[in-house]
């Protein structure tokens, strides 16, 4: 049967085509491009005789075909009987990894024609569109071919809003079916899911909209630069799946068991959850957001437990969840709202079974009679409307004595001069406060984001500034012989500034490297007659270093940086340094001040031992967080990256620094020498590619 289709009936919104444009430039140009496919059952290829049968790899190969290239890749994250709330959980995970140049959506008839899918289906799409301004997307609307139903309504207008390019089925192939063109049975055997030819047929109507992009002109189309404000509350532009690896968001378990059987794929959506047997099993979580629900099996091996959930200790108003599904296409993952829109912040979320049909013998609490299933709760959704940004830094770089090139050479700092010293990579330091490079934030130092947005930082007044300062330092000399105050000295007699606990990761060392850390006096008199008799070769303590050591600092440290030497610095946000000795080096003619009666103050005697003084991280286990210290005031962590890496840290934000390599973080490029924030809330980062990475935290 050959059945041709009219644009107009196809494309229901034509939106803005410059990014398809350019994906089609690029593919044209044989670059190595990713398609990536997110919807339900259709898109998963339910119902289609082999997975290259449906629409999704049919378009794919399409666009291979069009554009004669046969190194774009195929993603597919369609999972059955899944709508787009689930999808704003997962879009990172199961798709945006991925790093996907051009998206296809297809939720139209798992989600209701309802405002609450207005709302999830922006944040979908907001999530994608964020995730990187070239990507191409294109949104599909499936129907109900029996009643020409679908969710078309509440998607166009998102469609609209973000002049997204939109295809329909309704539109083309279900008016075929009303026109009497095509016969029900041609194309589905359920009115829902195409068989092999309707998956041919959806795939004809999607390529209408390449058709369409092939036809206009390079350079007639305009490109969008601003993403709008949201059309909706936008409550679910940020979510997350709590499963059984998130234990900590667990307050009280009486009764449910993880279930730590291994996933095999993102359609075995039943996983990494828990399994109740027993009435008056509880299980209780304490989770961050505004919207949550509950992701739980219904299945078709009945009976299952009734479970009820209360938001907030609501007793009152239960919301029963039943494990049990009175169909035979199969189980389904089923997803239930429990709240929605309320304050942005932490929520109890509780389940307690409360009907079970499996006997427990109440002594030896073994399964007696086990007729049914157990009840699978597989996760707790939080959304909000929160929507982060890794924040990029624009560093700020000094010239010292002692500085070199190899910050201008190696990291490509737009500086000039051959006595770079340092990179102020992440500070809110007057003396060197960097500025937000891209994104909302873009142009505005780190210390006014600091006290402009806290709830960045997570930061309720309790920090007066910007606690840390990670700096790139290299020494072509040596450094003075310096050491640094506490706080409660640096309060009492530097105006109120903090003190300085610092920490180095050594990033490269020549052969035989050393460097000063701690001193040989056994007395503070000792200490006394060396410094003031100048005896700087018996009282200087020098220790071996190599590349991927790291060496902790803390104040009272009698300490130096030895030429040569490349290392990131981790330290308290303070710039408050005394100078015990300068090699009598002159700087503009003059010796730079020294501050030996502050020194002897503060140094601490005896001296840490060499031991305890330097670590050893040089060949960590790759795509491993590695935490290399951790103190009163930051965690230091490490990790080599030569696939991908899960960053998910507990603290409010995290300074990342990449030092070596480049890749992507959550889809932004990034490359050795480029300084991050993920701010507060921001949740698992995902970073690929072949780089090093070191972090920090309060
Ligand atoms: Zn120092």
């Amino acid at each position: 049967m050959s059945i041709t289709f009219e644009e107009k009936d196809c494309i229901v919104n034509t939106g803005n085509l410059y990014n398809l444009k350019r994906f089609a430039g690029k593919a044209k140009n044989k670059e190595e491009l990713t398609v990536g496919f997110i919807g339900g059952s259709i898109t998963q290829g339910f119902s289609s005789s082999a997975f290259d049968k449906c629409y999704a790899y049919r378009v794919y190969e399409n666009i291979k075909n069009r554009y004669n290239n046969p190194s774009v890749q195929y993603v597919n994250a369609g999972i059955g009987a899944t709508d787009s709330e689930f999808a704003c959980a997962r879009v990172s995970e199961d798709l945006l990894k991925y790093e996907p140049d051009l998206v296809f959506v297809e939720f139209s008839v798992n989600d209701e024609s309802e405002p609450h899918f207005r709302e999830t289906y922006e944040g979908l799409i907001r999530q994608i569109i964020n995730y990187r301004e070239d990507v191409a997307v294109v949104l599909i609307h499936s129907v109900f071919y029996d009643s020409g139903k679908n969710a078309e309504r509440e998607h166009l207008k998102i469609a609209r809003h973000y002049e997204l390019p939109s295809v329909s089925m309704r539109s083309s192939i279900y008016d075929m079916l009303l026109k009497g063109e095509l016969e029900n049975t041609d194309i589905t055997e359920d009115n829902l899911h195409p068989n092999d030819f309707g998956h041919k047929l959806m795939a004809d109507v999607i390529c209408k909209v390449f058709d369409l992009v092939d036809s206009k002109e390079e350079n007639s189309l305009e490109e969008k630069n601003e993403i709008p404000v949201p059309l909706t509350k936008n409550g679910y532009v940020h979510s997350v799946c709590y499963h059984n690896d998130k234990s900590e968001a667990i307050i009280l378990n009486e009764g449910f068991v993880p279930d730590l059987s291994e996933k095999t794929g993102i359609t075995d959506c039943f996983k990494a959850g828990w399994l109740s047997y027993d009435s008056g099993d509880r299980i209780v979580f304490n989770v961050v957001g505004e919207n949550f629900a509950a992701q739980y099996r219904r299945t078709i091996e009945r009976p299952a437990p009734v479970v009820c959930a209360y938001v907030d200790g609501d007793y009152e108003n239960g919301i029963i969840l039943d494990g049990s599904f009175d169909e035979d296409w199969g189980d389904k993952l089923c997803l239930t709202t429990l709240a929605e829109g309320l304050p942005y912040g932490e929520h109890i979320i509780e389940f307690e079974t409360v009907e079970s049909y499996i006997e427990i013998d109440p002594d030896t609490e073994e399964i007696i009679s086990e007729e049914g299933s157990p009840f699978m709760l597989v996760s707790v959704v939080a959304s909000d409307s929160k929507e982060r940004e890794i924040i990029h830094l624009d560093p700020v770089c000094t010239h010292n004595i002692w500085g070199g090139s190899r910050l201008r050479e190696d990291f490509n700092y737009n500086y000039e001069g051959d006595d770079l010293g340092e990179c102020w990579g992440i500070s809110a330091h007057p003396n060197g406060d960097g500025t937000v490079k891209s994104g909302k934030f873009k142009g505005m130092k780190l210390s006014e984001l600091f006290k402009d947005y806290p709830e960045l930082f997570n930061n309720n007044g309790e920090d007066d500034r910007f606690p840390l300062l990670t700096k790139i330092i290299d020494a072509k000399d040596d450094l003075s012989i310096q050491v640094h105050p506490d706080d409660e000295y640096a309060g009492k007699n530097e105006n109120g500034s903090l003190g300085k606990m610092e920490c180095w990761y050594v990033l490269d060392a020549p052969e035989n490297a050393t460097l000063v850390a701690g001193h040989n006096a056994k007395t503070k008199e000792e200490l006394e007659s060396m410094i003031h008799e100048g005896r700087w070769n018996d009282f200087i303590r020098e220790i071996p270093v190599k590349k991927g050591d790291f060496i902790q600092i803390d104040p009272g440290t009698v300490h130096a940086i030895k030429g040569g030497i490349l290392l990131l610095e981790t330290q308290q946000n303070s710039d408050i340094t005394y100078r015990v000795y300068d090699y009598d080096r002159l700087q503009n003619g003059k010796k730079r001040e020294l501050h030996v009666e502050k020194s002897i103050d503060v140094i601490t005697v005896p001296a840490k031992s060499v031991d305890d003084s330097v670590l050893h991280f040089a060949d960590t286990e790759k795509n491993t967080l590695v935490k290399m210290y951790e103190c009163k005031y930051y965690r230091v962590y490490k990790a080599d990256v030569d696939d991908a890496l899960e960053i998910d840290i507990p603290a409010d934000y995290v300074l990342v620094s990449v030092t070596e390599g480049e890749g992507f973080i959550d889809g932004d490029a990034v490359k050795k020498g480029d300084h991050m924030i993920l701010p507060f809330g921001y949740g698992k980062a995902v970073v690929t590619g072949n780089l090093q990475i070191i972090l920090s935290t309060k």
